[in-house]
């Protein structure tokens, strides 16, 4: 039985050394690599080619330009995905991942699962920017863009995307930290910087994290009738052309972050109001059902 049982460990090793054999497709916009069946990869080309037409559309005219389809690997279990992170080199949190985009190969990894849909618009955004984006997106505009991609909703039968939902998930951990008085500031959240970013992933500022940088992004395009939203893309078009992040913001919104951050955080609470209202209109239906 020991001989079975090791022949088996060396069996699964060996087969962890080299690619899970992956079919090729190419959708209107992505090269993709899976091994799941055709028609579910048809299925995430379609919704993933929605996503593509819009992250095309919201950056165009920005200094890089996409020369081949951006690469996506799907593997159909979790297990081959943590094994082709590790082969990438990058297996250390790859358990605790969704999907991840690796700049060394320019490639979307993820795995198949109920989320997908959501994993791939917010890692294939961090694909899309490394293309297009000139200078360096700071953290929590790349992950916060991200978060704002991967609420958006897809129409598979006309292949649209429509964005600005709101994300309860997000409006929740909002919620939490306010309560706590762990919110951080407009400034905090500017100077944020990508190692912080990710000390903090082990602990509970992870989830925070991200719904700030998604908040401090909604707002941005949403807030007080989308005031702010030219100014947004005026930054994000000076951060193009490699003016650092800091500079850009401080260009473009002035130095004094005191009026941003009293609107900012008018526009949290009425996050945090609507997803509440929203809630317990859900709930009085279900009561009423
Ligand atoms: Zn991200």
């Amino acid at each position: 039985m020991i001989f079975i049982t090791e022949a088996l460990l060396i069996a699964s090793t060996l087969l962890m050394m080299v690619d899970a054999p992956l079919a090729k497709y190419s959708s209107e916009f992505y090269e993709i690599e899976s091994n799941l069946p055709p028609e579910r990869v048809r299925y995430i080309g379609k919704i993933m080619d929605a996503a593509g037409k819009e992250y095309d559309r919201r950056f165009a005219g920005y200094s890089g330009k996409i020369q081949r389809k951006p690469k996506l690997k799907v593997y159909a279990t979790k297990d081959e995905y943590v094994a082709a992170n590790k082969r990438a080199g990058e297996g250390s949190k790859a358990h605790a991942t969704g999907g991840v985009f690796m700049p060394i190969d320019e490639t979307v990894y993820t795995y198949d699962s109920p989320q997908i849909d959501e994993v791939l618009r917010h890692e294939c955004f961090h694909q899309f920017a490394h293309f297009v984006v000139g200078g360096e997106l700071d953290t929590w505009v790349n992950e916060g863009l991200a978060e704002y991609f991967e609420a958006g909703k897809v129409d598979p039968s006309s292949g649209t995307m429509r964005l600005g939902q709101v994300d309860a998930r997000h409006t929740q951990k909002l919620a939490e930290a306010k309560e706590e008085g762990r919110l951080m500031s407009v400034d905090q959240i500017l100077q944020i910087g990508g190692h912080d970013w990710h000390q903090n992933m082990d602990s509970r500022h992870a989830a925070t994290q991200y719904a700030q940088a998604w908040a401090l992004c909604h707002f941005l395009f949403h807030g007080d009738d989308g005031k702010y939203q030219k100014l947004f893309d005026n930054y994000l078009r000076l951060v193009d052309k490699h003016l650092d992040g800091a500079s850009a913001f401080r260009r473009t919104f002035g130095a004094d972050t005191k009026p941003l951050q009293a609107r900012y955080d008018a526009y949290v609470e009425h996050l945090i109001a609507a997803a509440d209202k929203a809630k317990k209109g859900k709930q009085g239906k279900r009561k009423n059902d």
